[in-house]
């Protein structure tokens, strides 16, 4: 079947049968099915991508109602406190926009060998997590293995300020660690701690160990939307008009405002200094969490 064909006509005509053909022909593997997640994997199936991961461990719950796209009522079984496995959820999208798309359903952790190894197999990792814990592995991983990396993350703070970011990692030039905010490394100490040692943390504190849990702030869902496309938007640009992409973009909704962070070289940073060096990372490590 020719690239160029009806489906994709109206965006040709913006990029070019060339840019298209990249898209068709992009390893692209998603980790996160949640707000972010459920926004860009339509978007990326609309844009033309064939071949697809999905990595996601969780079923859907009673307060993912209100943000996530693409699931129906009848997913949560609110008598019997069950609900779906999120990534059957991203089968049904990706068939239903396009059956002969090739979908890989992950249902695991990011720290698992298959997942491990669907990042490194990628072109792009296009990254919708929720707590900077898995972004840092997220990060080494696809700096050690050169893969190129887009992050997403939606801010919502305490004082009504609310906005995100996206972020991009390729050619060892930058990464989560060293561009724009950084990564939070209490919620990465936090994330890669195991349960007793957070329980210890918790009676120091004195507080409840699930205050100290990461991943279930504030979310709403026009948010997810505006940064899952700026994201698909950096993806697009990626494949199809590489001058016009962007590093890091700021999305400040309270300011109606969207920036562009310039990145300098990394310098020293640690992460950066891993790139394509698989052996030295040894980002296997991570799987023993
Ligand atoms: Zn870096």
């Amino acid at each position: 079947m020719s690239v160029r064909c009806e489906r994709f006509d109206r965006q040709i005509t913006i990029f070019g049968a060339e840019g298209q053909a990249r898209i068709r022909a992009a390893k692209v593997v998603l980790v996160g099915y949640g707000g972010l997640g459920t926004f860009v994997l339509p978007q990326l199936c609309l844009l033309g991508v064939k071949s697809l991961a999905v990595i996601e461990y969780e079923t859907f719950s009673a307060t993912n109602r209100n943000r996530y796209f693409g699931f129906l009522h009848s997913d949560y079984d609110a008598e019997k406190g069950v609900g779906i496995d999120k990534v059957f959820v991203a089968e049904r999208i990706v068939k239903g926009i396009d059956p002969e798309i090739s979908i890989k359903l992950i249902r695991n952790r990011l720290e698992s060998p298959e997942a491990f190894e669907a990042v490194i197999g990628a072109d792009v990792v296009v990254g919708c997590l929720d707590c900077d814990g898995a972004r840092a592995i997220l990060n080494e991983l696809c700096v050690a293995y050169g893969v190129t990396y887009i992050d997403l993350a939606s801010e919502v703070f305490d004082d009504g300020t609310f906005g995100g970011r996206i972020a991009v990692v390729k050619d060892g030039s930058g990464c989560l660690q060293c561009m724009g905010d950084g990564l939070d490394q209490t919620e990465i100490r936090r994330y890669l701690t195991d349960e007793q040692q957070l329980e210890n943390e918790a009676k120091v504190y004195g507080v409840d160990k699930r205050i100290l849990s990461v991943g279930s702030g504030p979310s709403v869902v026009d948010l997810n939307g505006i940064i899952a496309s700026l994201g698909v938007q950096e993806f697009k640009l990626l494949l199809t008009s590489p001058g016009l992409q962007s590093r890091y973009l700021n999305y400040r909704g309270h300011l109606k405002t969207i920036s562009k962070v310039e990145v300098r070289p990394a310098g020293d940073c640690y992460c950066c200094g891993l790139y394509r060096k698989e052996d030295s990372a040894d980002v296997w490590r991570y799987l023993t969490k």
